[in-house]
């Protein structure tokens, strides 16, 4: 089994849908949207939910006010400011340390296990989706992404399957990072500006870093062929496999719209440029179909 991620530099590069037109193309897969800060292959992909699980991640204090005295030991001893004048508790500044609910002379303060968000297994029309919804203003995406990948690895294996395919998410965090390591492959979407070949350095940083095997497409090339160049001497020098250059197609942002991949929508020039790179993705790991 292969696990391969789509990442990118920033949001909006067009991962999403070169994720959805693997998932089209691939045999045998899992799929799972590793973007739980903004996850959007469920527009694609369309799933039918059949199992949702609670996240839960970390703790936070709550104060009892019927068992409240008012002594202020609570506030005395929070390092982080976050018991209030009345000894009620911001949850926002609320570390979730434990001190509080330890020094209470009352028991009034209990710690509370956070509800951070939800895991989801769908069924799609392409096979088993893996995806997840983050709370508002809640962190440890990280976690919530291991988590995804954890489960769509299960399910690979429990299936038999070749691929999971993985939306990755956008940048350098904490989630990223998550969505990379263990990866038999991350391809990196680059649109040609400059800054789409800075982001695309730093995450080069990143997976050098963790030692991911790299490939690079490059998406709406047409728009600037001159930072095309640039861009594909830049990798090339590098020894880093450039699968291919999509051009830019209004006809994909109406594929969005129809909720289908650019695969089912059309037989365009940026799909046959999508399954020639899947075709090579595939030879260069060595998959048969
Ligand atoms: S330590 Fe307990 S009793 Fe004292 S103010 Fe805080 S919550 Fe109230
Ligand atoms: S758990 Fe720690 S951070 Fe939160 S209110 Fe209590 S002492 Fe402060």
């Amino acid at each position: 089994m292969k696990q391969i991620v789509i990442i990118s530099g920033k949001g909006g590069t067009g991962k999403t849908v070169i994720t959805g037109a693997f998932a089209a193309l691939a045999r045998d897969k899992v799929m799972a949207d590793c973007d739980v800060d903004a996850a959007d292959l469920h527009l694609i992909l369309d799933p039918e939910i059949k199992e949702s699980h609670i996240f839960k991640s970390g703790v936070t204090a709550f104060m009892h006010r019927e068992l409240c005295e008012g002594c202020g030991v609570c506030k005395t001893v929070c390092r982080f400011d976050a018991v209030k004048k009345d000894f009620t508790i911001d949850p926002v500044s609320c570390e979730g340390c434990g001190f509080c609910s330890f020094a209470c002379p009352q028991n009034a303060i209990e710690m509370k296990t956070n509800i951070s968000g939800e895991l989801f297994i769908s069924d799609t029309r392409f096979g088993p989706l893996v995806h997840a919804k983050l709370c508002i203003a809640e962190e440890n995406s990280g976690k919530l992404v291991s988590l995804v990948r954890q489960k769509a690895k299960e399910i690979a294996e429990e299936k038999n399957c070749k691929w999971v395919i993985l939306d990755g998410s956008p940048g350098t965090g904490c989630p990223v990072i998550a969505s990379i390591t263990g990866v038999d492959c991350a391809v990196i979407v680059i649109e040609p500006t400059l800054s789409g070949l800075h982001d695309a350095k730093r995450v080069l940083d990143v997976t050098e870093h963790f030692k991911v095997p790299v490939k690079i497409i490059i998406n709406k090339y047409d728009l600037n062929f001159d930072m095309t160049e640039k861009i594909e001497n830049w990798f090339k020098d590098k020894n880093i496999t450039i699968l291919g250059k999509i051009i830019f197609d209004k006809e994909v942002v109406k594929s969005i719209v129809e909720g289908k991949t650019i695969i089912e929508y059309s037989n365009n020039q940026v799909a046959e440029t999508l399954r020639t790179i899947w075709r090579l993705l595939e030879q260069e790991l060595k998959v048969a179909d």
